[in-house]
């Protein structure tokens, strides 16, 4: 069996972890195209000054305009080569980590989250968007980035919110990946960098992505609930530091080598009622994970596990958590019918699926998770 495994060449996490972003640009050579939001540029502007200073190099500012478009990709390339820079870097959310693997495309990169909303950030992998920010592709390249850098103390003084869909992002990932390992659906550790083109075979997971994932469940329900309320004093604890390796590190290489399945496909699902668009990805990946856990007759006590740390940490457990206060028999088809198209990763659960066994489980998610949180609520 053709088995893959794809991870960042260096992680490192720490608390006031930029103040080294120098010398890992210096390792590529003087200088780097910063690409970020300029209010991410503003909260860490005193440490990449100090940082560019201390260790000799020039981060050439490139005026993000916030979007992982294509015409932005290309324009930041041209002032990439004009500027002749080194190596790139993606600091603060998702679209800028995105924009930046499309930059570098699988060659000198540097990664620096500023908040653990999702598991992005370890991947080889970008989400494009038109423009105006409407979904167009997915791109994949050869290599995921050169160093993840992760300074601990921005990510605690980032609103709580933001760790708290990074644990819904992280909470799928076991239950994914089991499924996907027993279904020995393939992986996108083994997609070959310009995957259309077929230039290499497709893979399963090996036993060290599970292990990742399963570790990165059992961190959320121990340290979970510590870590919100460290962020919410914006402190660096020993239970901060886990969840944020769990949300960026864990969850990054437990869903990219051990695989998705019905709680991102749910998701994706979900995404075309409108309510949901206020939610973060996150949000409603949680809400997502329950569906998954009824579709395939998880036990009541990790239904139960799982719902406690939800609420526990503030995540959804119900449609109405996530802005559908009620939902039409039309609009839960159409979720349904979208979570089952072909390409999704649903089809990597152990049975085959339907879109009305997917509708089934997300009504009985919401009520097990609606009466659940009341029952909680009255004691
Ligand atoms: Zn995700």
């Amino acid at each position: 069996m053709r088995k893959s495994f794809i991870c960042p060449t260096k992680y490192v996490q720490g608390e006031d972890e930029i103040l080294n972003l120098g010398y890992f640009v210096k390792t590529f050579g003087a200088s780097a195209l910063l690409i970020a939001h300029p209010d991410d540029v503003t909260r860490v502007k005193d440490k990449l000054d100090d940082t560019a200073t201390r260790f000799g190099v020039t981060f050439v500012e490139s005026g993000f305009n916030g979007e992982c478009s294509r015409p932005e990709i290309q324009r930041l390339k041209e002032i990439a080569v004009a500027q002749s820079c080194s190596c790139v870097i993606g600091l603060g959310g998702g679209k800028a980590i995105d924009t930046a693997k499309c930059v570098a495309r699988g060659e000198a990169l540097i990664i620096v989250p500023t908040i653990a909303a999702t598991d992005a950030p370890t991947s080889h992998s970008a989400v494009i968007y038109t423009p105006e920010g409407a979904f167009e592709d997915y791109d994949y390249f050869k290599q995921s980035p050169s160093v993840v850098l992760v300074d601990t103390t921005v990510i605690a003084r980032a609103p709580t919110r933001f760790l708290v869909s990074g644990m819904g992002d992280a909470l799928s990932t076991y239950f994914e990946a089991r499924a996907t390992a027993n279904s020995y659906s393939n992986v996108n550790a083994g997609l070959p960098c310009g995957y259309r083109e077929g230039a290499c075979g497709p893979a399963k997971g090996t036993n060290a992505a599970l292990a990742l994932a399963t570790l990165c469940y059992r961190t959320l329900i121990k340290d979970g609930l510590k870590a919100k309320l460290a962020c919410d004093l914006n402190m660096v604890t020993p239970a901060l530091e886990n969840i944020i390796e769990a949300n960026i590190l864990l969850s990054g290489l437990g869903f990219e080598s051990g695989g998705l399945a019905g709680a991102h496909a749910i998701h994706d699902g979900l995404t075309i009622l409108g309510g949901t668009h206020e939610y973060y990805h996150g949000e409603k990946v949680a809400f997502g994970t329950l569906a998954q856990l009824i579709l395939e007759n998880s036990p009541i006590e990790e239904i139960h596990e799982v719902l406690d740390f939800c609420l526990e940490v503030g995540l959804p457990v119900c449609l109405a958590d996530i802005g559908v206060g009620n939902i039409t028999e039309k609009e839960l088809a159409a979720v349904a019918e979208k979570s089952c198209i072909a390409e999704e990763s649903i089809h990597s659960m152990p049975f085959p699926i339907m879109a009305a066994n997917v509708s089934s489980a997300i009504m009985v998610a919401d009520k097990i998770g609606k009466d659940y949180k009341n029952r909680k609520a009255c004691k």
